[in-house]
């Protein structure tokens, strides 16, 4: 498969240059040059097949023969190493969770799936090194230190804001050790996503083959496709159209929801529920794409001002507004009604959700007013102990410790105190 970048400025490229680069030279995002549908009879068969089966069917044309198939289905067997259940949450209306891999948030498909996919190309390599630099305002950099760590010929860098994440995600950044370095900037989420983009475009630090794992990446965004494929597999037997509702902060889910369609899988209708960073519903709305600089929130992982995989979605429907608006609604919320609806939910149903699922699930229930023979399913993406600064005193609960997190939170933490890109590129000409 070669992509092509969507600022049409640079050669083709094949899969492994897409994953190697992250972004295009002419600072484009990577996309396929074509989309094959998959065949009826995989759709009418899915609920006897595994869900290392089904991921292996959704990427395969994406990776072309560029992995051979036994290579692919063991990266696939690694990356699919937990369980994605559908729980019904009241009438009509369920929750994927995608919160019980490793670090307990989305992020571990897309992490642990790329890391294989690099470790496999630079196997047998040993004079090249990537290294994967990577900002974050929280859960990204916990799913890429644990999918990454140990990968081969891979060293990762995670640049994030000093005292802006929570106790639990800087442990999951900065105790693991090995290839993984963590630096803490003293700043704000968009000063560590200014260093990192500066770092892409210096020349200087070509030598070190800097790699994207945001989003941005194909081989993060891409595997995402699976959960969705999951949800339909869980629901199918209900014999009713989905509406699925994605949380949306970088819109990297939704989008591949939206590639999920094209290779037929059948979802009536999509939501991307955005917080207060409202530059999609408003474009909806006025047909102006106007980013906007990221508001602070309680559901910080979806603080996006201007999102980047938008491009993709437009691509998606060849820029055909009236084709996407079929498809697809996008609103916003605030935190009021975001932590109301979060005590609402656990009062009428027992359902413990956290503040990205809720803004998920406040969307899904205004769309499902036009559809009301669907099923909903809403996007739950992280475990609300990743949240629990928030979710415990609303709910006025204590929340059990799981496993994943009980592993990291007697660690020692290991940080690099940063402030300026002089400082970052010297870390990095050092390391
Ligand atoms: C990253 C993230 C999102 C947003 O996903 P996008 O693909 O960027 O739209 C939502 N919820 C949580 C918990 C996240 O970590």
């Amino acid at each position: 498969m070669k992509y092509y970048s969507l600022n049409q400025n640079a050669p083709k490229v094949s899969f492994e240059r897409a994953v190697i680069q992250g972004l295009a030279p002419d600072k484009g995002l990577y996309f396929p040059e074509s989309i094959t549908a998959l065949p009826a009879h995989f759709f009418e068969n899915i609920e006897n097949l595994s869900n290392e089966e089904i991921a292996f069917s959704a990427i395969q044309q994406f990776v072309g023969d560029e992995i051979p198939e036994a290579e692919l289905k063991k990266i696939i067997n690694e990356t699919l190493c937990f369980e994605f259940p559908t729980v019904k949450v009241e009438d009509s209306i369920y929750s994927l969770e995608l919160y019980h891999g490793p670090t307990m948030a989305f992020k571990d498909v897309g992490a642990r799936f790329m890391s294989r996919c690099l470790a496999y190309f630079n196997k047998g390599k040993t004079e090249q090194k990537n290294t994967v630099l990577v900002a974050t305002s929280g859960d990204t950099g916990g799913a890429v230190a644990s999918g990454f760590l140990g990968v081969n010929g891979v060293d990762v860098v995670i640049l994030y804001p000093s005292g802006k994440v929570s106790d639990i995600q800087e442990r999951q950044l900065t105790t693991l050790g090995q290839n993984i370095k963590a630096l803490e900037v003293d700043g704000v989420f968009d000063d560590c996503q200014d260093m990192v983009k500066k770092a892409f475009l210096d020349e200087s630090l070509d030598f070190k083959n800097l790699t994207s794992a945001n989003s941005i990446n194909i081989a993060r965004w891409l595997p995402q496709m699976f959960y969705f494929f999951f949800a339909y597999k869980q629901l199918k037997s209900l014999g009713k159209p989905l509406v699925v509702s994605c949380p949306s902060g970088n819109f990297g889910n939704i989008c591949a929801g939206i590639m999920a369609k094209k290779l037929g899988l059948p979802i009536e209708h999509f939501v991307a529920a955005t917080n207060v960073n409202d530059t999609v519903p408003q474009f909806l709305v006025t047909g102006k794409y106007e980013p906007k600089p990221s508001k602070a929130t309680i559901s910080n992982a979806m603080d996006v001002g201007n999102p980047s995989n938008f491009v993709r979605i437009q691509e998606l429907y060849n820029n055909d507004l009236n084709a996407f608006q079929k498809d697809f609604t996008s609103f916003s919320y605030d935190d009021e009604l975001t932590t109301e609806t979060l005590k609402s939910i656990y009062v009428k149903t027992g359902y413990i959700a956290e503040p990205h699922g809720v803004v998920g699930y406040l969307g899904l229930k205004k769309e499902m007013q036009n559809h009301p023979n669907a099923i909903g399913v809403f996007l739950e993406t992280a475990h609300p102990i990743k949240f629990l600064d928030v979710v415990e005193p609303i709910l006025k609960i204590e929340l059990p410790i799981p496993v994943q997190i009980e592993t990291v939170l007697n660690k020692e933490k290991v940080s690099v105190k940063i402030k300026t890109y002089d400082q970052l590129k010297s870390f990095l000409h050092s390391s």
